[in-house]
């Protein structure tokens, strides 16, 4: 099913995001994970592309064909751009096509200082323009509440995520932050430049301070008084930072809800404990 049908009957979406093993790491781990995330229900499983898209033995394609078949769950494949050339994004194409695959999460990717990026896509737009011309792919796109990192505005991002859109993204999936406020100043923004796509709000429960400080520092989310009060008080004790960073999450998905979100998607961070208890916290709310 491609993604955008979901948000058809107006329910709020909630998916889940999961990476694949590290290198050296077992596909018993996938598994594992996908065991227990798949008994929670959710709308669809996306899982994330690294570079080189392989990590032991299991590629991000390979993952999304075993959510679908195995676990007859929806999944998207995310794909970055940033270092392939048309020839390899010919390849994924076939090999997409070849395994049934039907959501791609097109992505840019970051760009590496050590390594020049390829000529061939300069932006996730050309890639979306590239890969629908060569298939019946549905695609979506990344969007930035408080704006990409190397955007100079919000409002010069949210006219190039309307270009994302107007290439063929028919769904959005945020950048996680922790001020629900400044997800609704961009809903209320990518509206107004006519962005009508359903917008998921990217949710990353804090369990671990160390962690959260590293993604923080890569994505540029801002943190709100309330949330470093939390890091302050609970960062050295792990368990008291866990159920925090589970109540922080819970508190930021009821008020998105009760705001009309379109749907939540919950960077899980292969982490089924975190997404179970916030997926029983938030289920009578969210269906
Ligand atoms: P783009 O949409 O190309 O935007 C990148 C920058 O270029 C922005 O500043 C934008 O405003 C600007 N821009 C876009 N179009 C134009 C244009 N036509 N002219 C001028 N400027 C333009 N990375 C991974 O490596 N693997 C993953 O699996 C992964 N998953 C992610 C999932 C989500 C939900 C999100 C939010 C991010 C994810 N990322 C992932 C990170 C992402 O690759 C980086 O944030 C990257 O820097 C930008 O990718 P993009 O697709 O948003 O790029």
């Amino acid at each position: 099913m491609k993604i955008s049908e979901l948000f058809k009957d107006g329910h709020t979406v909630f998916s889940f995001e999961i990476f694949p093993p590290k290198k050296n790491g077992s596909i018993d781990t996938v598994y594992k994970t996908l065991d227990e995330l798949t008994d929670l229900h959710p709308d669809f499983i996306s899982v994330t592309y690294g570079a080189g898209g392989t990590a032991a033995g299991c590629s991000t394609r390979e993952i999304v064909s075993i959510i679908k078949e195995k676990y007859h769950t929806e999944s998207i494949a995310h794909l970055t751009c940033v270092n392939s050339t048309k020839t390899d994004i010919d390849r994924v194409v076939e090999d997409f096509n070849t395994h049934g695959i039907e959501n791609v999460l097109a992505l840019r990717g970051d760009i590496n200082p050590d390594i020049p990026p390829k000529e061939d896509f300069k932006h996730a737009s050309e890639l979306i323009t590239y890969m629908k011309e060569r298939s019946d792919l549905s695609f979506s796109g990344a969007c930035y509440p408080e704006g990409h990192p190397e955007s100079s505005s919000l409002d010069e991002d949210i006219e190039n995520l309307k270009r994302k859109v107007d290439a063929g993204a028919t769904h959005l999936m945020s950048q996680l932050f922790f001020d629900n406020g400044s997800f609704y100043r961009f809903i209320e923004k990518a509206r107004a430049a006519g962005i009508t796509v359903p917008i998921e709000a990217g949710i990353m429960p804090c369990v671990n301070a160390n962690s959260i400080k590293r993604m923080v520092g890569l994505c540029g989310a801002s943190l709100p008084p309330k949330f470093t009060k939390i890091i302050a008080r609970f960062g050295d004790d792990p368990e008291a930072m866990r159920d925090a960073g589970i109540a922080y999450a819970n508190e930021q998905i009821v008020d998105l809800v009760s705001s009309g979100v379109d749907g939540i998607h919950l960077y899980t961070m292969n982490n089924p404990y975190v997404a179970r208890k916030i997926s029983e916290a938030v289920s009578s709310i969210i269906k």
